[in-house]
């Protein structure tokens, strides 16, 4: 492939108009005569310290801009060539610089549309720019380039301002770029990026920082034997290796980023709160921001590579930072950055059933055969012996976890066998040692049984799961842990309710013969979180169903875990301050966290009952999923808390929950509403509770007070309970659609209580989540104390 670079009329890959590949692939003459879209690279190399940018003098002899000055290194693609690999392949070949993948940045496309005449001959340039930035930390003294004759007569360092203004006057000894233009962006990001104004970037990251309440989260161990409390600070050891991976699944040079801040943390207050806002965001995107960069390129770690050019006296060679795009990439650190859907499919149709099945599974990684023998070429360490260039025309390979990840993996498998040994219970034993054999043999099968099966005081969760990380294709599963201890109250909750299963839903509020003979809730575990680690960034997970193996979701369903303390120092830091904000001073002392879990697991619980599968009024079998299409969510997630609420009622008349107050459910309830509706109405379960709100509201259950505060009419909310479980459970009996419809569009509404409610939210900070630190696994890790805030 390299060889093609040589001719006038290599290959080049054709796109279509919005930069994808087509498959077909042109001599660059043809492409450039026909007008079709092609991709080309450009490099420019940028010295922090003197904010200067390195320009190529191009050859007399050169195809474009022969004799002018231009970007540090470009050129086309060829075909079946890749973006980042032809960046850097160029700038070996061109300049002699020899640099890592983590040395580029990503920073914009631009496209170039023109028709230019050359020689008599007409070009019309449809070219898609992938434009790279190199951030060394001091401008590389001249005598280290290697320049490649035929193509480079010179190099020279200028101020970005300074070259910025001569293209802006279209000076003739320079190529031409238009700076007001897309290219425009080249500059505008320097600018922006060493702006200096630490006072107001300190600003911005304490007010992101003031979003979450920072939590101290201690568990009681005293019911544990010492066998137990051995294993568990193995297991936690095994975590934190768990949560090395994460950062590495996000992007190559995440783990850089995390050690320079933390080791620069120190030295300012900026530093500080830095590194305060990355350890709760564990990369350089902000989660409740949309992902928006709070960090740049500019405040990653410093790599020196002597080797990466020719020497130069009194140098000690190239540094440069480890950069990370600004954007975060979709398909994370688990496909080549430079990959599009398109070459992936490709790819994907090449393969049999069985590597097709591996490439779009959970536990592999998507790499380039190219950036593999590029790596070799340069170091011939730390790469592993496989001969990944036979055997197929496609530059992409699949790779397992248990391979990409084995340094970390045998570690935590050693842990974990270690743990098995020690612990006593039969079933912790056996998920502790079927997931440390899990993680060295890439099949996960059994240790998800065993982790669905697992029945003791110490309750682990630890492996791949998740697959949001994966904005591409939602095949590849982040590496997350929750190491938590049985709660024995929530786990005698969750049994009282499903020995009642069937009890509530022989007397659910609609016609008999909606009845189901046979009702099953999906198993809960509550338990007490004592650690947890990988893919837990921003706002933190208080429940979670697993696995999401669709081989094991078929055979046996799923589990569900509630992290009960993580739940209650929510409740504190939010739910109540909404609560002291919106509800009377007589109710507020009613506002516990108790009603609110159990209500939680009674909600959990209740998707257990209630019509699933459904008899059509024509005879017909079908579901209510299936009927209510998208309306089923919402829906569902609003019989769930509304035939909760009655359920707590029944429960609580029957004499089977005597310790709960009544009064404090629904007072608590009434609070939550305001919690979920404060972000809109988009999602499934804040719209289940506008529903809540806005029919008790109507039926006089809820009330809005002249003084903006709201009440519960404790005579009225019981019945009003019961009419809405009602209709919602008649509208899924019956599979109507028309009537779910109607009922959305009518209180699934910010109606004017709702409005003034959030009106007056926004005006005091009540924080959006919590950050949790882990005293017992800071102790046991040895991990140093760092503030928060
Ligand atoms: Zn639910």
């Amino acid at each position: 492939m390299a060889a093609a670079h040589k001719h006038e009329d290599y290959l080049v890959d054709v796109l279509t108009k919005t930069g994808n590949k087509t498959g077909v692939s042109k001599p660059r003459r043809d492409v450039l005569r026909d007008g079709d879209y092609h991709r080309a690279v450009h490099v420019w190399i940028f010295a922090e310290s003197t904010q200067e940018l390195l320009l190529q003098l191009r050859g007399d002899c050169n195809q474009s801009w022969p004799g002018l000055w231009n970007i540090s290194n470009a050129g086309h693609i060829s075909a079946g060539d890749s973006s980042l690999v032809t960046a850097r392949r160029k700038l070996q070949k061109e300049l002699g610089v020899i640099l890592p993948k983590d040395a580029f940045e990503m920073i914009f496309v631009s496209l170039r549309e023109a028709i230019c005449i050359k020689n008599g001959e007409k070009f019309i340039i449809n070219e898609f720019e992938d434009v790279y930035l190199v951030t060394t930390l001091d401008p590389i003294p001249l005598e280290a380039f290697t320049l490649q004759e035929s193509e480079v007569s010179a190099v020279k360092y200028i101020h970005y301002l300074e070259y910025k203004r001569l293209l802006a006057n279209e000076d003739s000894e320079y190529a031409p770029y238009d700076v007001n233009g897309q290219y425009g962006q080249l500059f505008d990001i320097i600018t922006q990026r060493y702006k200096v104004d630490n006072v107001a970037r300190s600003l911005t990251l304490q007010k992101q920082l003031q979003r979450y309440a920072s939590v101290s989260l201690n568990v009681e161990l005293a019911g544990l034997t010492d066998a137990d409390k051995e294993a568990l600070a193995l297991v936690i050891k095994a975590a934190a290796i768990i949560d090395e991976i994460f950062y590495l699944q996000v992007w190559y040079s995440n783990p850089y980023l995390r050690d320079w801040l933390e080791q620069s943390a120190a030295a300012s207050e900026l530093d500080k709160l830095k590194w305060a806002y990355y350890r709760i965001n564990k990369t350089p995107w902000s989660s409740l921001d949309e992902n928006e960069a709070y960090l740049t390129t500019a405040d990653s770690m410093i790599i020196l590579v002597p080797e990466a050019t020719r020497k130069a006296r009194g140098w000690k060679g190239l540094e440069y930072k480890a950069a990370f795009p600004w954007q975060k990439p979709p398909g994370a650190n688990f496909y080549p950055p430079d990959m599009d859907k398109m070459e992936f499919k490709l790819w994907k149709d090449s393969l049999t059933k069985d590597q097709q099945n591996f490439a779009t599974g959970f536990f592999s990684v998507i790499k380039r055969r190219s950036e593999y023998n590029l790596d070799l070429s340069i170091c011939n360490s730390g790469l592993d012996s496989t001969n990944h260039m036979e055997g197929s025309t496609y530059d992409l390979y699949s790779v397992p976890f248990s391979q990409e990840y084995s340094s970390f993996l045998s570690k935590a498998a050693e842990l974990l066998h270690k743990a098995g040994d020690i612990t006593c219970s039969p079933s912790l034993k056996r998920l502790l040692h079927s997931k440390a054999n899990a993680f060295l043999s890439n099949d996960y099968y059994e240790s998800d049984i065993a982790w669905m099966e697992l029945d003791s005081k110490v309750d682990v969760t630890i492996g791949p799961y998740e697959t949001y990380e994966d904005a591409l294709f939602g095949y590849k599963a982040t590496f997350e842990a929750f190491i938590a201890i049985r709660d024995e109250k929530g786990t005698a909750q969750v049994k009282l309710f499903g020995d009642n299963l069937q009890l509530l839903e022989q007397n659910l509020p609609m016609d008999d013969a909606y009845k189901s003979k046979d009702v099953s809730a999906a198993p809960i575990r509550v338990v007490q979180l004592v650690y947890n680690a990988g893919d837990v960034k921003g706002p933190q997970t208080v429940a979670f169903n697993l696995p999401n193996d669709e081989r094991i979701v078929q055979d046996r369903g799923t589990s569900m875990v509630m992290l009960k303390n993580l739940s209650e120092a929510k409740f504190k830091h939010i739910l109540q301050p909404i609560a002291d904000a919106c509800i009377t001073n007589e109710l507020r002392g009613f506002v516990d966290f108790d009603s609110y879990f159990t209500h939680t697991v009674c909600h959990e619980c209740c998707h257990g009952i209630g019509p699933h599968t459904i008899t059509r009024p024509d005879g017909r079998q079908s579901t209510v999923r299936l009927e209510l299409q998208e309306l089923h969510s919402a829906l569902e997630e609003a019989k769930a808390d509304t035939v909760g609420l009655w359920a707590l009622k029944f429960l609580f008349l029957q004499g089977l929950l005597p310790e709960i107050s009544l009064k404090s459910v629904y007072a608590t309830i009434l609070a939550g509403c305001f919690r979920s509706i404060r972000f809109g109405l988009t999602e499934a379960h804040g719209k289940g509770q506008a529903l809540l709100f806005n029919w008790l509201y109507e039926k006089e259950a809820f009330i809005f007070n002249p003084d903006e505060t709201f009440s519960v009419d404790f005579d009225k909310v019981g019945d009003a309970v019961e009419s809405l479980s009602r209709e919602i459970l008649t509208i899924q009996a019956r599979g109507d659609k028309a009537s779910a419809k109607l009922l959305f569009q009518k209180y699934c509404v910010i109606s004017e209580p709702l409005k003034v409610a959030s009106r007056n939210l926004e005006r005091i900070q009540v924080p959006v989540d919590i950050a949790p630190e882990f005293p017992i696994a800071k102790e046991i890790l040895g991990k140093k104390n760092w503030p928060l805030c």
